[in-house]
């Protein structure tokens, strides 16, 4: 038998992805066309917004979204040190300054009260342009609270939701509280474009604006080769759109499985020593799953049961080194590690098993197994 390999995530592409990129080689159209917009039409829909604006990356959306917003030198954004470097990124492409709030240790997104906090004390200084919370893991930030105190301070709300596609709360979507939110269709993520994104929002001034600086900054008067503002070549590729479009029809039972996936793992996983899963959501909270992360207690070794893990084939992954301890964050704003405790305990104790919507059943209880043996093990070497 060969040895088996489990590997972290999987895209899940079917006929359906095949036959429409099919069409869009066969019509010749590869750049904008009717598939671009079915999907720009369809994607606004499925989430009750005006506007949908398929760009190249969830980190284009987010640049896109950072100057809509008005950042500019020295501005200040507050967003969570516990995400993919994208989201602080984005603010630092238009040398903005991220403010970090740390995350709340059980549901790992931003600490909503400390949020408020952060807010209502920098708004009277005058230099914060905007709140860019993260939707982590499919998991949604608490966001009433954060969206009353941006509204009372004239702050606009950019939601990083590239982890949370169909996460909602109370019965509002990820990526429906703010002016605008960014989507990532990454291969890893719950749908797929290959690379691409989606830039969601109900203002058409930002939607406008999305659209000229995706396409190099040209005017929206149908002129070619007018260029009113600095673009960017931010456009998403009818191919890639063409499986986005088979992708959004198919997100109910995308995220059907990943979700029965996610429940295996728990109901193996549950009550073993030294392993906790994720927090359960709350009551009127839906979680999109975008990742299968398990907290390892304090004396079990992460690299160690890594490297048990690979020998046995499984791969898996640590989530996220704390932005604020990168290197190029370290040097630009001199952030120390101890200045988010609850995100850097986080990024010390997470990791990533195999997940995605088409893992056997079988290779669940496979890496079940090995994660039980192993971290056992290391419980009885102590
Ligand atoms: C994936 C991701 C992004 C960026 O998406 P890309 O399409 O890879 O540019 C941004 N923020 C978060 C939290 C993500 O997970």
């Amino acid at each position: 038998m060969p040895p088996r390999h489990i590997q972290l995530s999987a895209p899940d592409i079917t006929s359906e992805e095949r036959r429409l990129v099919d069409e869009v080689l066969t019509s010749g159209q590869l750049s904008f066309g009717p598939v671009l917009e079915a999907f720009e039409r369809e994607f606004a829909e499925r989430f009750g917004a005006r506007h949908a604006v398929a760009m190249s990356s969830g980190t284009a959306a987010l640049h896109v979204a950072v100057i809509a917003a008005g950042v500019g030198e020295g501005d200040v954004v507050i967003t969570s040190p516990f995400s993919f470097v994208a989201s602080a990124n984005s603010i630092l492409f238009e040398r903005g300054v991220p403010h970090f709030v740390d995350i709340d240790p059980v549901t790992l997104t931003m600490d909503p009260a400390a949020t408020v906090h952060a807010i209502e004390a920098l708004a009277p200084q005058g230099r914060l342009r905007a709140v860019l919370p993260v939707h982590l893991f499919g998991r949604t930030v608490e966001m009433d609270a954060i969206l009353a105190a941006a509204r009372r301070h004239d702050v606009v709300v950019i939601e990083d939701a590239c982890e949370a596609i169909g996460a909602s709360a109370d019965g509002v979507f990820a990526g429906r509280w703010g002016d605008a939110s960014a989507f990532g269709f990454y291969p890893n993520k719950q749908m797929t474009t290959g690379e691409g994104g989606v830039l969601l929002t109900d203002r058409d001034d930002w939607a406008r604006l999305a659209r000229s600086l995706r396409n190099q900054g040209r005017s929206d008067s149908g002129t070619w080769l007018a260029h009113e503002r600095l673009g960017f070549n931010y456009r998403m590729d009818t191919i890639s759109a063409a499986i986005g479009l088979a992708q959004i029809r198919r997100l109910g039972e995308l995220l059907h499985k990943r979700e029965a996936v996610a429940m295996r793992y728990n109901a193996l996983l549950a009550g073993l020593d030294g392993v906790t899963p994720l927090a359960p959501p709350r009551v009127g909270m839906q979680l999109s799953w975008f990742v299968y992360i398990i907290r390892l207690a304090e004396g079990i070794d992460r690299g160690r049961l890594q490297a048990a893990l690979a020998a046995r084939g499984i791969d898996s992954r640590p989530y996220f080194p704390p932005i604020h301890l990168q290197p190029i964050y370290v040097e630009r704003f001199g952030f120390r590690p101890g200045m988010f405790p609850n995100t850097e305990a986080a990024g010390a104790s997470l990791l990533a098993l195999p997940f995605h919507g088409n893992l056997a059943a079988d290779d669940i209880d496979y890496v079940c197994e090995a994660v039980t043996e192993e971290v056992g093990s290391m419980k009885v070497m102590g």
